[in-house]
């Protein structure tokens, strides 16, 4: 029998049929007021997601991939002038330092091995030493490994040393907690199409209001100048074309997690599903990359078994309908991920299960 292709890595993300169909709506033109408020919603919704959210935060929408969120929060809120600390112990968070490089901003990188948590007393040393320092970035779900970064720890830090914080939630935004609270935090990037389950395209940074009021834009490019987008956006207009069918999906996946109970229930969901997986891998001999109270609820790294390597794993996997991801950099050879975002539905998970009892051993019993 064939089978649906599920896709398990972190994103883009098997589509639901409601969000699929959504694509569907009838073309729009986003000069007409029919996407006006269309983004009016999705903002109204993106706000929601986190209801501590609302008060405090604006979500400003861009077209991209969630990178291009990333690069424009940075573009527009790391000073050109004052130093950015980048937190990194893994692709993503370097990722945040090469784009503080190529934007010629000022930056100090606290660097850890891609297996360990952020190093958080360097950060605290390095803020104790460096007045200089303004802004720190950070990655809340390290996708390179899974790893929940403890940004609650970083996010008292700031507030200690009276720093701002940026976070890259790209893998995490509707899927973990995320707190708003933080008085430090200043703005969050994240996409559509990874715990959102929206498509590729449309992405967002929900950044403190007051900045836009109280502070001007550090940007040196038009695209990426969140000033630009905050202020049309508040009639529903954009500076630029958006992704219109993306946006569609937007506001559907919204709809659609609202419905399902919002993020909380969406990570009991996705907690249920990744507990499955690392039971049935770790049972059959296969080890997590790290331990199980590190990952976020939608990763998991496993490293290969012996006599494995990750195509003949990922070929294996796709012919019985799944597609899985490779390790990065060095970790390439040794890992592989399975993600569990999307729209994966109990049968789905069922003959992953039997897959990988069929590969590693013990047959499908
Ligand atoms: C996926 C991801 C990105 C980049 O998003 P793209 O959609 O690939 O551009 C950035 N940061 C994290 C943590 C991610 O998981």
């Amino acid at each position: 029998m064939k089978h649906r292709t599920v896709l398990l890595n972190p994103g883009p993300v098997t589509l639901s049929e409601r969000v699929r169909n959504a694509l569907l709506r009838e073309d729009q033109c986003h000069r007409e007021p029919e996407f006006a408020a269309l983004t009016l919603d999705i903002k109204a919704r993106l706000a929601r997601v986190y209801p501590d959210a609302g008060p405090g935060f604006e979500a400003v929408l861009l077209t991209g991939s969630g990178t291009c969120a990333v690069e424009a929060m940075l573009s527009t809120l790391a000073p050109n002038h004052a130093k950015t600390l980048v937190i990194a112990n893994g692709v993503y968070g370097e990722r945040i330092a090469a784009m503080l490089q190529a934007h010629g901003k000022p930056h100090v990188v606290v660097k850890s091995d891609w297996l360990e948590a952020m190093d958080l007393a360097a950060a605290a040393a390095a803020l104790e030493a460096d007045p200089g320092i303004t802004h720190v970035v950070a990655v809340h779900n390290e996708t390179t490994t899974g790893r929940l970064n403890d940004i609650d720890s970083l996010a008292d830090l700031c507030r200690a040393y009276d720093r701002q914080l940026l976070l890259d939630a790209v893998s995490s935004f509707g899927g973990e907690a995320l707190d708003f609270n933080h008085p430090g935090l200043l703005a969050v990037a994240a996409t559509g199409n990874k715990c959102l389950h929206g498509i590729v395209g449309s992405c967002f940074v929900m950044v403190r209001k007051s900045v836009f009021t109280t502070t001007g834009s550090q940007a040196a490019t038009l695209y990426l100048d969140l000033f630009r987008y905050q202020k049309e956006q508040l009639s529903g207009f954009s500076p630029y074309t958006q992704a219109v069918h993306a946006c569609f999906a937007l506001q559907e996946a919204l709809a659609e997690l609202e419905d399902q109970g919002g993020w909380q229930a969406r990570r009991t969901r996705y907690r249920l599903l990744s507990g499955a997986i690392r039971t049935e891998l770790t049972g059959l001999g296969i080890q997590l990359l790290l331990s199980a109270s590190d990952c976020s609820s939608m990763i998991s790294s496993f490293l290969l078994p012996a006599g494995w390597d990750y195509r003949r794993l990922h070929d294996a996997l796709r012919e019985a309908g799944f597609v899985i991801y490779a390790g990065q950099g060095g970790l390439y050879h040794a890992m592989f991920r399975v993600c569990n975002m999307g729209d994966i539905h109990d049968s789905d998970l069922e003959r992953l299960l039997a897959t990988f009892r069929t590969l590693f051993g013990r047959g499908d019993t």
